[in-house]
């Protein structure tokens, strides 16, 4: 993904940027080439000499420099790099460059930038709280900056809480998806559910079901390898998630349709979780316990159907909706019902009477349009989500024909 691209990296004045150094080996070592702006106050904590020895490129540090401003130039150096990443990003640069300052190199180039830029903001905890710094940042990213991080842990000032600076590694996932993507998929936004719910019946026990999230997660790393920009909004798993994916984590049904409902507009919504179909109707605050009682009920409420409320008809909904169908008998009849009664486009159904598809690797699935059922034969999950990548970017509207079956986007 990163293989020959040109990353500008803004290192502000904060303890992290001792980690914007192993940032610059990692890019380097995926292939990307780094050139580094160093601000006067980040020159205190790590020496300008690390950037150039682990960059192999000259660091640039003053806007007033003669010799840099003629070698390279502000505007050189973000016409010259594919996106321009602040990291770590102290209140004070954040503030500057929110409010079109461009009192230094690093301001100057990040307001002259034409890519994009990712911010990964590191201070203490209650400076990222102050309402300040989060009015400077909800700026940022509405004039279109990404951020990435802060996390929550130790500080460098002996206090806990958010203030951290991500993790390269993290960082680097983030530079992967601000970069424009190559393949069929290209400039196609897709959402996808993936894994179980657990609906709380009390703090330590809750309702759940067989889901492993694989065929999910599999279909949002197919969708990314494709050029997709996908969000994944899942369940309880323990499966991976792809690192170019926008992850949310949603453990019931109302907080996966809420972050369904927050990551659109989308083109594309894919949603393949086992969504619990009933919650506890009064969910206990303390334990329940048992008091000698041989048996007792739990009364139950159905959970919103995120699919039904995707394809609900509107402004935005998705121009093409996926479905998934587990079914124990008369699979692809029922299958073909479910479509018509939850408005989806395409229902992917699998039998799983036998066994062998929660948790396996397999899966057996008929694909259910309005033109008809295709049968496809056994194969690895990864494959059947590879196969669905590409049926999707042949309908797609950008990719080829549109969704079959004339109910795209109102
Ligand atoms: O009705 P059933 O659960 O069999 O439908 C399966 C399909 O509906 C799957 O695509 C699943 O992700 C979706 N679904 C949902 N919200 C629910 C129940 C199912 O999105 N509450």
């Amino acid at each position: 993904m990163l293989e020959g691209k040109r990353v500008l990296l803004i290192v502000a004045g904060g303890v992290a940027a001792y980690k914007s150094l192993e940032l610059v080996r990692l890019l380097r070592a995926r292939g990307a080439s780094v050139r580094c702006v160093v601000t006067r106050a980040a020159a205190e904590f790590v020496a300008p000499l690390s950037f150039a020895a682990l960059s192999g490129n000259k660091v640039y540090g003053d806007l007033f420099s003669l010799t840099d401003e003629s070698e390279m130039g502000h505007i050189r150096l973000t016409r010259e790099a594919d996106a321009v990443v602040a990291a770590p990003a102290t209140a004070d640069l954040i503030a500057r460059m929110a409010g079109g300052r461009a009192n230094d190199l690093a301001a100057a180039a990040l307001l002259a930038s034409d890519k994009p830029v990712l911010v990964a903001p590191a201070m203490n905890a209650r400076m990222w709280a102050h309402p300040a710094v989060r009015r400077n940042m909800a700026l940022l990213e509405s004039d279109g900056a990404r951020r990435v991080g802060p996390a929550e842990g130790d500080l460098a000032c002996g206090e806990t809480g958010p203030g951290r600076m991500a993790e390269p590694e993290e960082i680097i996932a983030a530079i992967e998806r601000l970069l424009p993507a190559a393949g069929p998929l290209a400039g196609v936004r897709a959402l996808v559910t993936s894994g179980p719910t657990h609906e709380p019946i009390d703090p330590v026990r809750y309702i759940a079901n067989r889901s492993s999230g694989k065929q999910g997660h599999a279909i949002a790393r197919a969708l990314c390898d494709g050029g997709a920009e996908v969000t994944l909004a899942m369940g309880p798993t323990a499966e991976p998630a792809p690192a170019r994916a926008k992850t949310v984590r949603a453990d019931t049904a109302e907080r996966m349709l809420a972050a369904c409902r927050a990551a659109l507009p989308v083109d594309v919504a894919v949603c393949v979780a086992a969504v619990g179909d009933w919650r506890a109707a009064a969910p206990s605050g303390r334990k329940l316990k048992r008091n000698g009682a041989a048996a007792r009920s739990l009364e139950l409420a159905a959970n919103p159907d995120i699919l039904a409320a995707l394809s609900a008809p509107g402004r935005r909904r998705p121009a093409l909706v996926v479905g998934f169908a587990a079914e124990t008998e008369n699979t692809v009849a029922n299958a073909a019902a479910k479509r018509a009664a939850k408005g989806c486009d395409w229902i992917v159904a699998n039998d799983v009477s036998g066994g062998g598809v929660f948790g396996e690797d397999r899966n057996r699935v008929h694909v259910i349009d309005a033109a008809g059922v295709e049968t496809w034969e056994s194969a690895t999950k990864a494959e059947v989500a590879r196969r669905l990548a590409a049926r999707i970017a042949a309908a797609h509207p950008g990719g080829g024909a549109r969704a079959d079956n004339g109910s795209a986007a109102p």
